[in-house]
């Protein structure tokens, strides 16, 4: 009769869980413009595409399969950013496999400011924006064919740390901008990064493990170096006085990449640092704020469907 009882309240208690739990984990579920969206699911989805009124806002991200570890399953995730012009206001994370439209998540784009800055170009300056070049085209065009790769290695799982020390910052994330030229002219643009403002030879750290995929001089961006984090996660450093890593090494978070300085086209000694996913650009301090691959949070959402590993302690108790 013990026995019977404590069975019906274990048969109770999963019965009530499994009505409470989903197959689809979204975190943030209100994310603001320019912050990362991580889609996670059981099983059955190929990509997920952010919607909001009848539009996709942003490039559509694919699953990657994240490997059980630590004694928790594994599960498939999913990363894409809500662009900085989004409108606030309902959308959703519309979820696709090799048939057609599989489930669609609601979720709301909170709102936020972005400050604007007038930025004045001397000739030089101008010229380096302005002027078609064949080998700017060419630089732009390789950049954007590595930014687009579709690599299926988690290097880094964790939040990001910052790549320098120093907390000046001389500009931030979407800030909406305003060039004007020598000619007299004028042109807006939108921050894609964030400005530490240092001096010529402070020390530039990797803010996550990774693969280095561009260490190069470029024109526009100067000494510039693209670390790949996680599938269609890449962080960038530009403007650099001096690098110190090739391409191909793995770094650790930490690990120094060069020294900053004013290459490209800079107003004055500057590291811009970057967070690019499937392209577009989102913002570093997000990734710094909260780990892109929360298992923990992933877990309390959707562990009641995934197969639990003999011996691991997720859920263990009543798998065993
Ligand atoms: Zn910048």
């Amino acid at each position: 009769m013990k026995r019977m009882c404590f069975s019906f309240c274990v048969f109770f208690f999963l019965v009530n869980l499994a009505a409470t739990q989903e197959k689809y984990a979204v975190i943030p579920e209100n994310p603001r413009p320019g912050e990362p969206v991580t889609i996670c699911a059981v099983g059955g989805v190929r990509k997920a595409a952010l919607i909001s009124g009848g539009k996709q806002l942003s490039a559509s991200a694919l699953f990657f399969t994240v490997p059980p570890a630590d004694g928790k399953p594994g599960f498939l995730a999913a990363v894409l950013t809500v662009p900085s012009t989004a409108a606030p206001g309902d959308a959703v994370i519309r979820l696709e496999n090799e048939t057609g439209v599989v489930h669609e998540i609601p979720l709301t784009i909170t709102e936020r400011e972005f400050v604007s800055e007038t930025i004045e170009l001397d000739v030089v300056l101008t010229g380096i924006r302005t002027e078609p070049d064949p080998q700017k085209t060419a630089e732009a065009d390789k950049l954007w064919a590595i930014l687009n790769r579709k690599g299926t290695v988690i290097y880094h799982d964790g939040s990001f740390k910052m790549p320098v020390t120093s907390t000046r910052r001389t500009s931030f994330f979407g800030d909406r901008r305003i060039y004007k030229y020598s000619t007299g002219r004028s042109d807006t643009s939108i921050h894609s990064g964030v400005d530490f403002g240092v001096p010529t030879g402070t020390k530039v750290n990797a803010c996550g493990s990774g693969r280095v995929v561009l260490s190069v001089m470029r024109i526009v961006t100067g000494n510039t170096v693209v670390i790949e984090h996680l599938p269609g996660i890449y962080s960038l450093y530009y403007h650099m006085d001096k690098l110190e890593v090739k391409e191909g090494a793995f770094v650790d978070t930490g690990e120094l990449l060069g020294f900053s300085g004013a290459t490209g086209l800079a107003t004055g000694p500057h590291l811009h640092w970057e967070v690019r996913i499937n392209g577009e650009y989102a913002d570093p301090d997000a990734f710094a704020a909260r780990p892109i691959l929360d298992k923990n949070a992933v877990l309390s959402k959707i562990g009641y469907y995934l197969p639990m590993r003999k011996g691991g302690d997720y859920f263990g108790a009543y798998y065993d």
